[in-house]
């Protein structure tokens, strides 16, 4: 796989002193500070509580990284730091419940200049991201407690009580956003209606291949890392007794999942309740906003991936000229994405939320459809795309 090995002439460059605040320490804000560090910006990202359910870290292992995000971290040393712990994904194979191939996409990976689907370790990737950034850069004592902006430079107030004037303030605090809240007019999020469950499947499911299976009320996948297997299962319950039930039909069908499930049973399953993130802005002044904290996408395992292209493009016209200009600039290149995809969701009705089991087709059919299309895009070595050749 392409990458770069940093070297001496790969140090990030001198800042050009304008002073950014991103804040969260999740795998967008890292991104966010590590992009703008490369573009000589001096960014200072502010870690949040360490309030994640006990053993969610341990489930939530892996992430599956697309291409377009593999090639912008590889273009900044990471990929290569992350590799060895990383597991190629040469093969999505979705079926139904009972077992039924609904289609089989085939990775055409292989070009010089090409990138694959990576199954990545969460936590190392953080570390590696994190290195990318000068010392002391990330603090993680002092969280902000008040946000005065009024569209000038944003003043921000941290627990101790010292106040600090920024040139700007990256909001890449997740799907509950504190600069969202303090600095944007915009409603609470609502819940989607579906849960997005982890679990630990060591043994099950099959190398370089992630396997999803569908049901009438819930989708499991199978994701392969380098090591274990990680599972997640979504449904349109939040109680892990019920989900873990869900989960206990797949096996009865024939599907191997349960077996594998570390510990059997609901103690195994690790949910997080999925919001709808819709503000009305991403850009406030000299605010914006980045990952989780911007939008929310269906269970689809593509969000992070479009937030690393999202923070490429916000340090690379920050880069090019000063805010607000350039934060309007961001806002006007990565917005229109998801405006066509919700223009797409309120079509095929999987925009609908709550989203109850009657919607689960729709989900299917979406997830299939992105899956199509993203696999589509990638040319094989004949230069006949990978579902054409099917
Ligand atoms: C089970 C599961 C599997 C997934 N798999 C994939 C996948 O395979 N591929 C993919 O692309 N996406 C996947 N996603 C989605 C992806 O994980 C998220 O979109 C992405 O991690 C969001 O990152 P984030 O940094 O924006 O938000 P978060 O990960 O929520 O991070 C926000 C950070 O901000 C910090 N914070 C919060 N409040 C404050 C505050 N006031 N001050 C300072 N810091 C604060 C928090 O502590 C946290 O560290 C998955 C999601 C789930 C639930």
């Amino acid at each position: 796989m392409p990458d770069r090995t940093p070297s001496a002439e790969d140090d990030p460059p001198a800042t050009d002193g304008r002073q950014v605040l991103v804040v969260g320490d999740g795998l967008v804000g890292l991104s966010a500070a590590a992009f703008l560090s490369r573009r000589g910006l001096d960014p200072t990202v502010v870690a949040g509580p360490a309030d994640r359910p006990a053993g969610q870290e341990a489930v939530e292992r892996c992430v599956v990284l697309w291409p377009s995000a593999v090639a912008l971290l590889a273009e900044i040393g990471v990929i290569a730091e992350v590799a060895p712990a990383s597991v190629e994904i040469g093969t999505w194979l979705v079926s139904s419940r009972e077992g039924t191939v609904l289609d089989r996409l085939e990775t055409a990976h292989g070009g010089s200049d090409d990138h694959p689907f990576l199954a990545v370790d969460r936590r190392r990737l953080g570390r590696v991201l994190r290195d990318r950034l000068r010392t002391n850069s990330v603090r993680v004592t002092k969280r902000p407690r008040r946000l005065r902006s009024d569209g000038g430079f944003p003043e921000v107030e941290f627990e101790d009580g010292v106040s600090e004037r920024f040139d700007l303030v990256v909001g890449a605090d997740g799907s509950d956003s504190w600069v969202r809240a303090a600095g944007f007019p915009t409603p609470n999020p609502g819940h989607r209606g579906t849960t997005t469950w982890s679990f630990r499947a060591d043994g099950a499911g099959e190398p370089g291949t992630v396997g999803e299976a569908w049901g009438a009320d819930a989708m499991v996948a199978l994701v392969p890392t380098a090591s274990g297997t990680c599972g997640r299962l979504v449904t349109t319950t939040d109680e892990a007794v019920a989900a873990a039930e869900a989960l206990a039909r797949f096996e009865r069908d024939g599907h191997p999942v349960t077996r594998a499930l570390d510990p059997p049973g609901p103690d195994g399953l690790v949910g997080s309740v999925d919001r709808v993130v819709r503000p009305d802005a991403w850009v406030s002044g000299r605010l914006a906003l980045v990952g989780d904290a911007a939008r929310s996408l269906p269970p689809c395992s593509l969000a992070l991936s479009l937030a690393v292209e999202d923070t490429h493009v916000l340090a690379e016209e920050l880069a090019a000229t000063g805010c607000p200009a350039a934060l309007e600039r961001y806002e006007h290149r990565r917005r229109g994405r998801l405006q066509r995809l919700d223009r797409r969701l309120s079509a095929d009705g999987t925009g609908r939320h709550p989203l109850t089991a009657a919607g689960f087709p729709d989900l299917l059919e979406l997830r299939l459809a992105l899956l199509r299309s993203s696999f589509a895009r990638r040319p094989s070595p004949s230069g006949v795309s990978s579902t054409e050749r099917r």
